[in-house]
């Protein structure tokens, strides 16, 4: 058999990367010496499509739920076109030195290693180079980074950076002004680097920083000033920025793990914390251990019933009587402890168990509509709180029906509760499961409304049912005037769009007095009823009839 030549083996290496880069290897010991270091850099290149594979894959079969899903205009997409595409022109190069044919055309010696070059460094810098923002790619930092670390003694930080709300910032302002913010940003973290010191975009508008300081001090003020200079020229909002700082303590971890802690640390701060910056310590540590520990439980809590609901009742302002109510969920602890949703929702979001938990809701919910109805008891509409995540999954809308089919539950039974927030950051699927929601018969509600950009175009295109007002409202309704202005104007423009209204959140009687006089149709607060436990709501919801 005719021995391969190391430009056939190439060529026919890159054309099974194309295929399937999960399933090639490049075997550097057949590659002679001279062309050792283009190896080397190819299978930076492998590594890199290999884990755009895995994420694609993952995204597709909506295993990961809180990233963008593919699609065209996704940003992933147009580097790895221009991957592909050199990829291609690189196999066309080989296969001619193969043929003999490109060295017949060659004028100087030079001239197809100057090829070869001119075209890995085109697809090292694809790679390796955020198109951009011109920082490195989350590929080129790890690279640098291993490099740094394994050659200092000095103490390194690492500080992840984030734009909050930064889908917002998009819809609002579109997609030139965010990719301008995106680069001065990527100007202005760039600036705080020094020699041996590193900075890319992860993705999106994830930034990280690799710095050294004598001190944590010292990277904090690095941190504020960062902070203080991204802000110059922003008006439109102070706290736009957070950062996470970690201390690379262990150089060991990988620096997916080192990352990962920056970008843990990051996160606990939520938007309207006094605070942008986050460290990395003992705590969060624990905090991350215990919430392992609770998501290895999830299935245990559910078989073992542990997800309670408490039902709060909407009383109608026309007549007086509560006309439905919305199912929240409490989880009890073995050993007596209670923890309300803040505790664990956001967490079950952030790795989809948040799906089953609310299918479980609107299980028990039927289970307890089938009993009352089999028996003739009164029951009313129950409001069930769905995740954004289920805007995604294309079977949304049929799974809760089959649940629904199981107990013999009519849809116009369940109101769909999606927060305002949601509906924006996810305004096309939401499009298709509304039209879906309402063939079948739900009702569906936008909850919190005022809380984050409400906008009345997406009310007018929409076509929800209802609209729950924040309780957000009720804060300062006392204190300023125009809030109660506001809100007769809210319930109003409602009206006028055929959306019932419901007021969240109200405490007093001066709160209900004032909501009697405005066109909102439904009150849910303390003032006329906590959150009850099933039997006491459902003894209320009798003693009514
Ligand atoms: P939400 O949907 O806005 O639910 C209303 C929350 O306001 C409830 O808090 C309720 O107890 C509270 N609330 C009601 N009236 C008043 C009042 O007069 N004053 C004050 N200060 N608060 C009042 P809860 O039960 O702690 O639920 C918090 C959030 O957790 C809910 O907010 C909802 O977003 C989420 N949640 C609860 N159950 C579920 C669930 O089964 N699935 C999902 N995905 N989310 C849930
Ligand atoms: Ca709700
Ligand atoms: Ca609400």
């Amino acid at each position: 058999m005719p021995k391969t030549s190391t430009p056939e083996l190439l060529c026919n290496y890159l054309r099974d990367l194309i295929a399937d880069p999960l399933q090639v290897n490049l075997d550097m010991t057949a590659l002679p010496s001279a062309w050792q270091p283009f190896g080397e850099r190819l299978l930076v290149l492998t590594h890199y499509l290999q884990e755009e594979k895995i994420l694609c894959t993952a995204l597709a079969a909506g295993k990961i739920r809180n990233l963008q899903l593919p699609h065209s205009d996704n940003p992933l997409a147009a580097p790895l076109k221009n991957i592909h595409d050199t990829i291609l022109a690189l196999i066309n190069l080989l296969e001619q030195v193969a043929d003999g044919d490109y060295n017949r055309r060659l004028h100087s010696k030079n001239e197809l290693s100057e090829a070869f070059n001119a075209m890995v460094e085109r697809l090292i810098s694809l790679v390796m180079i955020d198109g951009l923002t011109g920082l490195l790619t989350e590929q080129g930092f790890d690279e640098k980074a291993k490099k740094i670390l394994a050659h200092t003694d000095k103490q390194y930080y690492l500080i992840a950076i984030n734009v909050n709300d930064f889908k917002r910032y998009n819809a609002l302002y579109g997609l030139k002004k965010s990719n301008a913010l995106l680069k001065d940003i990527a100007t202005q973290v760039q600036s705080i680097c020094r020699e041996n010191e590193l900075c890319a975009r992860i993705h999106a508008d994830n930034f990280i920083a690799l710095v050294y300081a004598s001190n944590l001090q010292e990277v904090l003020d690095k941190v504020i000033a960062n902070s203080k200079q991204l802000q110059v020229g922003l008006t439109f909002r102070t706290n736009l920025f957070r950062h996470g700082i970690y201390c690379i303590v262990d150089k060991n971890r990988t620096l997916r793990e080192m990352r990962d802690c920056a970008n843990l640390a990051m996160e606990r701060i939520n938007n309207i914390a006094e605070t942008n910056i986050a460290i990395y310590d003992n705590r969060l540590h624990q905090q991350r251990q215990w919430e392992n520990h609770i998501l290895a439980n999830f299935n245990e809590a559910l078989i073992s019933k542990e997800f309670i609901l408490n039902y709060q009742p909407k009383f109608n302002l026309h007549t007086n009587k509560i006309d439905s109510a919305e199912a929240l969920i409490r989880w009890f602890r073995p050993g007596g402890e209670i923890k309300p949703p803040e505790a664990f929702i956001r967490l079950f979001e952030t790795n989809g168990l948040i799906t089953s938990l609310d299918f479980y809701v609107v299980e028990m919910v039927c289970i307890e509509l089938r009993s009352r109805l089999d028996q003739g008891l009164p029951i009313v509409p129950i409001a069930v709180n769905f995740s954004r995540i289920h805007l995604y999954d294309p079977f949304f809308v049929q799974k809760l029906k089959t649940i629904l089919s199981k107990h013999q539950i009519n849809p116009c039974l369940i109101e769909v509760e999606l927060t305002e927030t949601a509906i924006f950051e996810s305004m096309d699927a939401m499009a298709t499961a509304l039209q879906q929601l309402h063939t079948e018969g739900f009702i569906v509600a936008m909850d919190d409304f005022g809380s984050g950009f409400s906008s009345l175009n997406i009310l007018k295109n929409l076509q929800l049912d209802t609209l729950k007002i924040d309780r957000l409202f009720f804060n300062s309704f006392e204190k300023d005037p125009r809030v109660g202005e506001l809100l007769t104007d809210i319930f109003s423009i409602a009206k006028h769009l055929n959306l019932k209204t419901v007021a969240e959140g109200v405490e007093t009687k001066a709160q209900f007095d004032f909501l009697t006089t405005t066109a909102c149709d439904y009150i849910q607060g303390y003032y006329c009823s906590r959150p009850l436990p099933t039997p006491d709501f459902f003894a209320l919801l009798s003693a009514q009839a």
